[in-house]
C-alpha cells in the first residue's frame, strides 16, 4: 500500500489541528507524521488501505470545529521506512514563512462541559480553555503562537497542566493559554471605589448579586472591558443609557443558552450554528413578540442583536444570573473600549456599580463581531473577535492601508495575503488616534513586513489621512489616497477574488469625492487601477454640512430645495427663523456642500415621511425607514426615479412620495415604494453601463432588504451581483479596499 501525502490549507493553524491528526493516525493505527509549514499543514501516512481511506474522511469530518480548510490535495508516495509510528516533528520555519495571527475561540463543548462537572479540576473554572478554544489574537503579544510570548507568560504551568501540554493524546496539547485552577487567573470583584476585594467564588457571588439588583457590572472580558446589566429591567438599562451617555443606539444581549435566545428571537438552524459556532458573534435577529428583553434595550427596533456566552467567565456568569444580559463595549459613546484596570476604574468609575476583574492581561481590545445571515450566509457589519486578523489570500506588492474615519481598521498587504486588522471605532479621540497607530505597530512587527507604499482615504481630515501622512513621511515611502467610493467597490472585489472592471454601486453617507463635493450615491467603473464614474445621484444641497448626519430634517429640506425650488413640506420641521437663515445659507452655498448621498436620499425620505427628524446616531432615521419598508412590502409598487445621462434625478420620486402623502398613504407601503425605487435605479445604472458583474457596496447596503431587492432586481436580468459578506459593507472595509487598489498601481518614487 503506497504512502498518502496530504496538503491541507486554510484555517488550520492555532486551533487544535495538528494534534487532531495525531490523535486520529493513531487510532487508526497509521505510520508517518504531521508538520505546520508555511503554507498551512502537511501530512503523510502509511498502512493499511482501509485505514487510510478512514483518516481521509474523518480528517475533513471530524476536523477541530475552528478550523477551516480550503483546499486538501492528496498525492501517492512510495512506501517509507519511517516506521509504524505517527509523529508530530517539529514546525518548519525558513525564510520566506507567512505567520497566521490565530483569532480568539469561544468555549468548546467539551471545556463547557468540563467545568460543569464537580469531579473535574476545572470545575467552575473561569479560564478554562484547550487547542479548540479560548483567547489567541487578544493576548498575543508577539509571534511566533506560543505562551511565552502571550499575556499568560507570567503563569507558569503547574505540574498537572505541564503534563496535558505536552501530551500528544491530550486535547490540551501544545494549548498555549491553558490554564487550571491552581495555576492560572484569578477572578476578583471590586465596588466602584477600588481597592481589595473579593476573590474567586466570592466575586463572582458578589457581581452577580450586583446584577440581580440592577446594578451595572464592568467586567473584564476576553478583548476589554464591557458592561452589563439586567435586559428585563427597564430601570436598570435606562440607568446604563444615561451614565453611558447613549440614548438610544439598541445594545447587544447575552443569553444563557440557546433555548433561552431561541425563545426570545426568531433563529433557524443556521444562524444556530453561527452563534454557537467558534467566532460567536452576535447575529442581529428578529424578537419574538412578548420577549422578556425590556424595550431601553434596543428602542423601536425589530431586531435584537443577540449572542451567547463565549468565554467561560460569561457561561458561569449568564449560569448564574439565570436570564438575559445586556453585554456591551465598556467606554463612553464612540472611544475605544478599556482593556487595563486602573483604566477601567479611571473611565468607567463613575458608570459602573462594581468592577469584576482578573489578572491576565488583556493585550488589545478587540470588540465582539456583529453579523446578520442572509440568504443563509453570514454577512458581518462588524468584524473583530473570531475574525480578525484571519487572513485573506491576495497577492501583489507589501501595502499597508489606513482606512476611513468611522469604524475604522487597518490592512497589511504582505506574503500574499491580506491581514485586516479588528474594528477599532471612531478616531475623533486621541485614544481612538492612539489604538490606530498601536495597530499599525502590531501588524508590521506581526508580519515582519516592511510595506512599499501606503494607502489612505482622499478625505484630507480623517484622523487616518494625518496618520498615514505621518508615517509617509517618517518611513519615506509613497502614499495614494484612494477616493472612497473607489475603495469601497475595491474591497468587494477583494473578497470575491475579483479582477474587473466591474460596475460598483457604492451607496453610503458621504465620502470625499475627486471634484471635492460629498458622494455616497455613485455608480463607478472599476479595474483595478482606476475608476470611471457614468453615474450618480443628482446632487442636492445639505445645509449645515456634517450636522446633516445628525439632523435628518435638513436632508429634507436640501432635497427639496434642489426639486421643488422651495422648502415645501420641509418647512414644518423647522421654526421660522432657522428655515430663513438655512435658505439664505443655502442659497449662498456658505456651509452647505453639495452632496449626491444615498444615505442622506434617506434620511431625507424618512424625515419628509414624518419618521423622526432628529437622528440619536447616524443611520437611525435609515434604519426606521427599512424596518417600515419590511412592513410594506405586500403593497408594492415604486417611485420613478429616472436616469438622464447617468445623474439619478430625484424630483419625480420626490413629487410621487408628497402625492402619496398628501393622500394619507399607509407610511409602510411609501417605504416600501422608496426601496423598490432605490432597486430600479440599480438596474438602470447595471443596464447602461453593461458590465456583467455589478459590486453592492458602502453603508447602505447594511439595510438588508435594499440589499436583497436590488440583488433580486440585478440577478433576473442576468447581472452577477457581488456583495460583501465576510468583510462589512460599511467604512470597516476601506483598508481593505485602499489595499488592493494600492498593491495593483504602478507608482513612481
Ligand atoms: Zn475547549
Ligand atoms: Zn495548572
Ligand atoms: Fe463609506
Amino acid at each position: 500500500m503506497p504512502r498518502l501525502r496530504i496538503q491541507v490549507q486554510g484555517v488550520v493553524q492555532g486551533v487544535g489541528f495538528r494534534p487532531f491528526v495525531f490523535r486520529l493516525a493513531t487510532e487508526l493505527g497509521l505510520g508517518g507524521w504531521v508538520q505546520n509549514r508555511p503554507e498551512g499543514i502537511r501530512i503523510e501516512v502509511q498502512g493499511a488501505g482501509f485505514g487510510q481511506e478512514e483518516f481521509l474522511r474523518r480528517l475533513r469530518v471530524e476536523a477541530p470545529r475552528a478550523a477551516v480548510i480550503h483546499d486538501l490535495v492528496c498525492d501517492s508516495l512510495p512506501e517509507s521506512a519511517d516506521g509504524a509510528h505517527f509523529r508530530i516533528l517539529p514546525s518548519e520555519s525558513e525564510g520566506d514563512r507567512r505567520p497566521s495571527i490565530p483569532a480568539d475561540l469561544a468555549l468548546c463543548p467539551e471545556c463547557e462541559q468540563e467545568i460543569q462537572d464537580p469531579g473535574s479540576r476545572r470545575f467552575r473554572y473561569p479560564f478554562t480553555n484547550c487547542t479548540a478554544c479560548g483567547p489567541r489574537y487578544s493576548i498575543i503579544a508577539s509571534l511566533p503562537y506560543d505562551r511565552s510570548r502571550t499575556a499568560m507568560a507570567e503563569f507558569p504551568l503547574c505540574p498537572d497542566c505541564r503534563a496535558e501540554f505536552e501530551d500528544p493524546l491530550d486535547r490540551r496539547f501544545h494549548a498555549q493559554p491553558m490554564a487550571c485552577p491552581r495555576c492560572g487567573p484569578k477572578l476578583v470583584y471590586c465596588g466602584p471605589e477600588g481597592g481589595p476585594g473579593s476573590e474567586t467564588e466570592a466575586a463572582l457571588a458578589a457581581a452577580l448579586d450586583l446584577l440581580k439588583r440592577g446594578g451595572i457590572l464592568a467586567l473584564k472580558g476576553l478583548g476589554g472591558f464591557q458592561l452589563l446589566v439586567d435586559a428585563r429591567s427597564q430601570t436598570a438599562v435606562q440607568r446604563l443609557r444615561d451614565r453611558k451617555g447613549r440614548a438610544e443606539k439598541p445594545f447587544a444581549v447575552m443569553f444563557p443558552d440557546p433555548e433561552f435566545l431561541e425563545a426570545a428571537c426568531v433563529v433557524d438552524a443556521i444562524a444556530l450554528a453561527a452563534l454557537r459556532g467558534p467566532a460567536a458573534p452576535i447575529l442581529l435577529v428578529p424578537r419574538r413578540e412578548g420577549s422578556p428583553v425590556a424595550l431601553a434595550v434596543a428602542p423601536d427596533n425589530p431586531d435584537l442583536g443577540a449572542f451567547l456566552p463565549y468565554t467561560p467567565l460569561h457561561r458561569l456568569l449568564l449560569e448564574g444570573f439565570g436570564g438575559p444580559l445586556v453585554c456591551t463595549s465598556g467606554n463612553r459613546s464612540e472611544e475605544p473600549m478599556a482593556i487595563g484596570g486602573a483604566e477601567a476604574l479611571a473611565r468607567l468609575g463613575d458608570i459602573a456599580d462594581g468592577f469584576l476583574g482578573h489578572d491576565r492581561p488583556v493585550l488589545r481590545p478587540l470588540d465582539d463581531s456583529v453579523g446578520r445571515m442572509e440568504g443563509g450566509a453570514l454577512h458581518l457589519l462588524r468584524r473583530a473577535r473570531g475574525f480578525a486578523p484571519l487572513p485573506l489570500p491576495m497577492a501583489g506588492p507589501s501595502v499597508l492601508a489606513l482606512g476611513g474615519h468611522m469604524k475604522a481598521t487597518v490592512t497589511l498587504l504582505a506574503g500574499d495575503q491580506a491581514v485586516v486588522s479588528q474594528h477599532l471605532g471612531d478616531l475623533d479621540s486621541a485614544q481612538g488616534l492612539a489604538l490606530l497607530e498601536r495597530t499599525v505597530a502590531d501588524l508590521l512587527a506581526f508580519l515582519e513586513a516592511a510595506p512599499e507604499r501606503l494607502a489612505c482615504d482622499l478625505h484630507p481630515d480623517y484622523g487616518s489621512t494625518r496618520v498615514a501622512e505621518a508615517l509617509a513621511c517618517r518611513m519615506g515611502l509613497p502614499l495614494l489616497r484612494v477616493q472612497h467610493h473607489h475603495a469601497h467597490v475595491a474591497a468587494v472585489m477583494a473578497e470575491h477574488g475579483l479582477r474587473g472592471p466591474v460596475l460598483g454601486l457604492a451607496w453610503d453617507g458621504s465620502g470625499w469625492g475627486t471634484d471635492g463635493t460629498v458622494w455616497g450615491g455613485e455608480a463607478l467603473e472599476v479595474d483595478g487601477t482606476g475608476f470611471r464614474r457614468p453615474g450618480h445621484l443628482r446632487p442636492f444641497p445639505l445645509p449645515g454640512g456634517e450636522r446633516a448626519v445628525r439632523e435628518p430634517r435638513r436632508a429634507a429640506l436640501g432635497l427639496c430645495l434642489a426639486c421643488l425650488g422651495k422648502p415645501g413640506p420641509a418647512a414644518a420641521a423647522f421654526n421660522p427663523e432657522e428655515l430663513a437663515v438655512l435658505c439664505r445659507a443655502t442659497e449662498r452655498g456658505v456651509n452647505t456642500p453639495m452632496c449626491s448621498s444615498a444615505g442622506r436620499l434617506f434620511d431625507a425620505v424618512a424625515s419628509l415621511a414624518g419618521i423622526r427628524s432628529g437622528a440619536g446616531f447616524e443611520g437611525q432615521a435609515a434604519m426606521a425607514l427599512e424596518f417600515q419598508a419590511r412592513r410594506g412590502r405586500s403593497a408594492g409598487g415604486s417611485y420613478p426615479i429616472p436616469l438622464k445621462e447617468g445623474q439619478a434625478d430625484l424630483a419625480p420620486l420626490l413629487e410621487a412620495l408628497l402625492d402619496d402623502l398628501r393622500l394619507g398613504a399607509d407610511l409602510p407601503a411609501m417605504a416600501f415604494r422608496f426601496h423598490a425605487a432605490l432597486a430600479d435605479l440599480a438596474l438602470a445604472f447595471a443596464e447602461a453601463a453593461g458590465r456583467e458583474w455589478v459590486v453592492l457596496s458602502g453603508g447602505c447596503f447594511q439595510n438588508a432588504l435594499l440589499s436583497e431587492l436590488c440583488q433580486e432586481r440585478l440577478a433576473s436580468r442576468g447581472f452577477q451581483v457581488f456583495r460583501p459578506a465576510r468583510f462589512p459593507a460599511n467604512d470597516g472595509a476601506l483598508s481593505l479596499g485602499q489595499a488592493w487598489v494600492a498593491s495593483r498601481i504602478s507608482m513612481e518614487h
